[in-house]
C-alpha cells in the first residue's frame, strides 16, 4: 500500500463507516473530481458554492482542488444545520453559478431560519443535491441535479438530467435488488468489492449525450 493520505469517511443508510484513502487514492480521485466538476458546467469564470463537512474530506478536497485547478471562484460552509445561514448569507450576497453538496441538515437549517428554498437558491442556476434535499428542492418547485454519495465515491448529473454519472474508469456500478453495488476498478488503501451502499436505482451504461462514457446511477424511490 502506497502512504496513507488520511481517513475518510462515507455513509450507508445511518450508519458512518471510517475507512483508508491512499496518496494514489486521493490523487486519482482528483482526476475523477475534475470530471464531475465539468458534469456541472464549472468553468474558470464560474463562482461555486461547496456545502460539506470536514468529515468529507476524502470527498470534497478533491472537489476543491478541481476547482482550484479551473480556476473557478468557490465558497465553502458546512452542511450542517447550523451553519445554513452561512449559505443563506453567501447566496444573498453574492451570484453563484453551482451551489453543490446540498443536505437534508442544511434544508432544515433554512427552514429553522425560515427561509424558502426558491428564495435562497432560485438565483443559482445549477443545484447539485444530495439525496433527501433533491426531492425537497424539486417538491419546493427547484430543478436540482443528482449529486448522489455512492459509497466513498459520488456521481453527479450534468445537464442531460439523465442520471449521475460516476468516474468509470475507478468504479464498476453493479445492481442486487435494485442497490447499488460499488466495486473499485484499481487497487485502493480500502478495500470496496461489491459495496452495498444503499442506494437504490438503475444504472445506465450508454454513452450519455453530454459527452461522458462513465455509467450513470438513475435513482429510484
Ligand atoms: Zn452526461
Amino acid at each position: 500500500m502506497t502512504e496513507l493520505w488520511g481517513v475518510g469517511s462515507f455513509a450507508v443508510g445511518d450508519r458512518i463507516l471510517p475507512y483508508p484513502v491512499s496518496k494514489d487514492d486521493h490523487n486519482r480521485d482528483i482526476g475523477s473530481a475534475m470530471k464531475a466538476v465539468s458534469s456541472l458546467g464549472i468553468h474558470e469564470q464560474s463562482r461555486a458554492l461547496v456545502l460539506s463537512m470536514l468529515s468529507e474530506a476524502a470527498q470534497y478536497w478533491p472537489v476543491q482542488i478541481g476547482l482550484l485547478i479551473t480556476k473557478a471562484q468557490f465558497s465553502l460552509a458546512d452542511a450542517s444545520r447550523f451553519d445554513a445561514f452561512r449559505t443563506a448569507m453567501f447566496l444573498k450576497a453574492m451570484h453563484y453559478d453551482v451551489v453543490l453538496g446540498i443536505n437534508t441538515d442544511v434544508l432544515d437549517g433554512l427552514d429553522d431560519l425560515g427561509h424558502s428554498y426558491p428564495d435562497v437558491f432560485g438565483k443559482s442556476p445549477v443545484l447539485a443535491a444530495r439525496a433527501g434535499a433533491y426531492e425537497r428542492l424539486r417538491d419546493a418547485g427547484l430543478s436540482p441535479r443528482w449529486w448522489l454519495h455512492v459509497g466513498p465515491t459520488v456521481a453527479v448529473e450534468c445537464d442531460q438530467l439523465a442520471g449521475a454519472h460516476v468516474d468509470g474508469n475507478e468504479w464498476q456500478l453493479d445492481v442486487a435488488d435494485g442497490e447499488i453495488l460499488l466495486t473499485a476498478r484499481n487497487p485502493r488503501a480500502a478495500v470496496v468489492d461489491r459495496l452495498a451502499t444503499g442506494v437504490r436505482g438503475e444504472i445506465v451504461t450508454d454513452a450519455c449525450a453530454c459527452g461522458r462514457e462513465d455509467p450513470r446511477v438513475v435513482p429510484r424511490d
